[in-house]
């Protein structure tokens, strides 16, 4: 994780989904069929395995890794709409933290 602050599941939950950038597979192993293609977010630490024909391309199968806390209880599990409403704060508060970076203007 790149980021100083701890973990935000909810920007990888809700609006934003994960953000990912390669991994190389340490610590995975090799399929036992196709090719592993492995890929983390710099968000939250998750890692997606997707294992794939390395004749046709397809996909042979997809898992995810999740950190320690990501997973919601049972009970505590958000609707989408609360989902937007949470995402909408975090967005307020990283354009505080990145308004240093370039703009694109329209
Ligand atoms: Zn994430």
């Amino acid at each position: 994780m790149s980021r100083s602050r701890k973990p935000d599941f909810h920007e990888c939950r809700g609006a934003y989904r994960h953000a990912w950038f390669d991994h190389d597979g340490s610590g995975f192993g090799r399929p036992e069929f196709g090719v592993a293609f492995h890929v983390q977010c710099f968000r939250c630490g998750t890692v997606r395995r997707d294992v794939v024909s390395s004749v046709d391309g397809r996909l042979l199968s997809r898992r995810y890794y999740y950190p320690e806390g990501y997973a919601w209880a049972e009970d505590e599990r958000p609707t989408a709409a609360q989902l937007r409403l949470q995402a909408l704060k975090t967005q307020k508060r990283n354009l505080k933290e990145t308004k240093n970076m370039p703009r694109i203007e329209r």
